[in-house]
């Protein structure tokens, strides 16, 4: 990649423009959708040691035509308001699509998360939260953040407890963040819901015989060799879904290097390697690549670029011999790129969709802590002895035995995590053929991004049109 500077939102509504010139909809109301609604810049101190450290901060709320509005936090030194605003309206997009009803948020606070102690960083996440509140931008029905790059499930908890004690009594506050742990409010699924949602999304492309047919490649995702840029929780679960239905996974890569087994390398094994000795490379079996970014260039069926924006640019777009890329991370690929891959016949299955597996769960989460009880708690016993009612009656009526395996499987009444997970897989399935559909019915819609886009704008067009203009 090289080192040109991109204004990831002018990225963003350049996208946004290309597909606007599908839609029906009139300058004002594009102006509209396109803008960030509320901008919300900090500087705050904080002690490190016996230092004053003074930090820089985000929160950005890209779209108000449906409250809460939603996003992740950011720890990472690359954070500006350039990134965080494009973040933002990649959320308020991705909801649209995937038809959760929110609008788009993002924040982010500049720091490198490795260079400080836990205690710090919770006297970072907490003082943020602080700012977040008194000015109105975090609670249950205004804006409520997730995990994002270099955040997790830690953090999800100070922002809550933070909330919690500046708020008390609020009986809903448990639905002012998500992505919490599961002790704390949070649902189950969550951790390994964008990677589960990347795998649901690429797999239904992979099961339409016309594209398959297009790219030159069998149905299925048994088989495909799949190459997955990043092992942090998005790419290390994509990685390992991908595995599990039979797909090889040829290369792995990491900011320190990358690998390659043409065979295919265990997920699980390059992980603890990585966690063991502190670096994917030398893994027994496998080969090292000379820089990490070459795994990006390796022949193979499937490319998931999962970690940070601009990794493939019209520098090294030319050199990539994927068929079909998914893109796992927020803007991996830069509009240079796009063009590449729409002229040489790659199919590039965009972001706001395809990673918006974490944003859905985060839904059911917030719509679990809403409604103060786990997913399953009341049905399934119930359906439980529903079923092993029916089963104990084929058995009367035939005279013979249900298969012990048949009869589990019948059996089991739907725990949090099968509701989640299906949930999900209908989510992703359904967004993938509106998306497709929409791309059909119009020929003219150059890639599947603008698809994607000429679907999130008529939704939000429709929202703001119905909503009318407040005086
Ligand atoms: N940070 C994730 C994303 O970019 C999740 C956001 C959320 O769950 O609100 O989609």
């Amino acid at each position: 990649m090289s080192d040109k500077h991109y204004s990831f939102f002018g990225a963003v509504e350049k996208s946004f423009d290309k597909a606007a010139k599908y839609t029906k909809w009139d300058q004002g109301t594009l102006e509209q959708i396109k803008q960030c609604n509320s901008v919300l810049r900090m500087n705050f101190p904080v002690k490190i040691g016996e230092k004053i450290e003074v930090i820089k901060a985000y929160r950005v709320q890209h779209s108000h035509h449906k409250t809460p509005c939603k996003g992740g936090i950011r720890f990472a030194t690359s954070v500006n308001l350039d990134e965080v605003m494009a973040l933002a309206a990649l959320m308020t997009y991705k909801c649209a699509i995937v038809n959760v009803p929110f609008g788009g948020a993002k924040g982010g606070i500049s720091i490198d998360p490795k260079k400080y102690s836990a205690y710090d960083l919770e006297k970072i996440t907490r003082r943020y939260t602080a700012e977040l509140i008194k000015k109105n931008f975090i609670g249950p029905g205004t804006d409520v953040p997730a995990p994002d790059y270099g955040t997790g499930e830690r953090e999800m908890a100070w922002i809550l407890d933070t909330y919690t004690s500046m708020r008390p009594g609020e009986i809903d506050a448990a639905g002012c963040v998500t992505g919490k742990p599961v002790t704390q409010g949070g649902v189950r699924g969550r951790r390994e819901a964008t990677g589960l949602g990347v795998f649901f999304g690429l797999r239904e492309v992979c099961n339409m015989p016309d594209v398959m047919d297009k790219l030159g490649m069998p149905i299925g995702v048994k088989d495909k060799r799949v190459v997955v840029q990043g092992l942090g929780n998005v790419g290390y679960h994509s990685a390992k879904f991908f595995q599990d239905a039979g797909a090889k996974i040829t290369a792995l890569a990491e900011y320190e290097g990358a690998i390659w087994n043409d065979a295919g390398l265990d997920v699980d094994a390059v992980f603890e390697h990585r966690k063991k000795t502190g670096s994917i490379l030398n893994f027994p079996g496998a080969s090292n690549y000379e820089k990490n970014t070459d795994a990006l260039e390796k022949e193979c069926d499937i490319l998931i670029p999962a970690a940070l924006e601009n990794v493939i640019d019209g520098e090294n777009a030319p050199r990539v011999k994927a068929k079909l890329i998914g893109e796992a991370a927020n803007g991996p690929l830069t509009p240079e790129a796009d063009e590449e891959f729409s002229r040489r016949g790659i199919i590039v299955v965009p972001d706001m969709y395809l990673n918006a597996g974490g944003v859905t769960v985060s839904y059911f989460e917030w719509l679990k802590n809403l409604s103060h009880v786990r997913y399953g708690r009341l049905e399934k016993r119930f359906t439980e002895n529903l079923n092993a009612h029916i089963i104990g009656q084929i058995e009367e009526l035939s005279g013979k035995k249900v298969k012990e395996t048949a009869r589990e499987f019948i059996m089991h009444g739907p725990d949090e995590v099968d509701l989640v997970y299906s949930g999900l897989e209908e989510t992703m399935i359904t967004a993938t053929h509106e998306i497709m559909n929409a791309w059909k019915a119009n020929p003219a819609i150059p890639d599947m991004r603008t698809a994607a886009y000429v679907v999130a704008i008529n939704k939000v067009g429709t929202s703001y049109a119905e909503l009318g203009i407040f005086p």
